[in-house]
Parts: structure tokens; C-alpha cells; sequence
């Protein structure tokens, strides 16, 4: 890959991480809110809901900036954009689709059709 390529590939990565950890930040102080002042127990339950839904978003984001750290990572090593299985390039198009992605398509399609097979 070229240092233009690799350089580009690494802005989206950076920018990506620190939206992640910015929308990560507001989700903290959004469950500051507390539930005690709330008298009506329908209300309670609500907050909880939210409370939940918001810990699974934040359990996601969380996946993706490890992902996404990862990737930095292989940019720093130089094996950005190299199949982890097969060891080929990965196409330009579908890193630009998924910077985040270890695998080509042709390895992630066997791995997916692998998975469902083993699914049924
Ligand atoms: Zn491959």
C-alpha cells in the first residue's frame, strides 16, 4: 500500500476513534441523571430502559474502538490492509467501506459461509 493510501486510511481511523470516545463521554454523563427524584414508578422503569439500551450502545462503541485501535495499530506495523488468512492485499474499496476490517472478501465470505453452515 502506498504512504498516501496508508496516510489516508489513518485520518479516518483517528477521526472515526475520536468521535467514538466524544459520543462515549455524553453517554457517561447522560446516566448522571438520577432516578431517586423520580416518585412514579413507570418512569423509573423508562430511565432504566434507556439506561440499558444505552450501556449496549456503549458496549458496541466500545468493540469498535477496539477494533478501530487495532487498526491503527497495524498501520503503525505496516501490515495494514493485508488479509489476516490469506495474506493478500485487501481491496481499496472495501477498506474504504470498513478501514476497520482484517480480512478480504474472499476470506470473509469463506468465514461467513462457514458460520452459517455451522449455524443450521
Ligand atoms: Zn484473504
Amino acid at each position: 500500500m502506498r504512504q498516501k493510501d496508508i496516510e489516508y486510511f489513518k485520518k479516518i481511523l483517528t477521526n472515526q476513534l475520536k468521535e467514538l470516545l466524544i459520543h462515549a463521554g455524553d453517554a457517561v454523563s447522560g446516566m448522571t441523571t438520577p432516578k431517586e427524584n423520580l416518585p412514579d414508578p413507570a418512569d423509573r422503569a423508562t430511565i432504566d430502559t434507556e439506561r440499558n439500551l444505552m450501556l449496549l450502545i456503549r458496549d458496541r462503541e466500545r468493540q469498535l474502538a477496539v477494533k478501530i485501535s487495532k487498526a491503527l495499530l497495524r498501520i503503525e506495523n505496516g501490515t495494514f490492509g493485508i488479509c489476516d488468512k490469506c495474506e493478500e492485499g485487501i481491496a481499496f474499496k472495501r477498506l474504504e467501506a470498513r478501514p476497520v476490517t482484517t480480512l478480504c472478501i474472499d476470506c470473509k465470505t469463506k468465514e461467513e459461509t462457514y458460520e452459517n453452515a455451522r449455524r443450521v
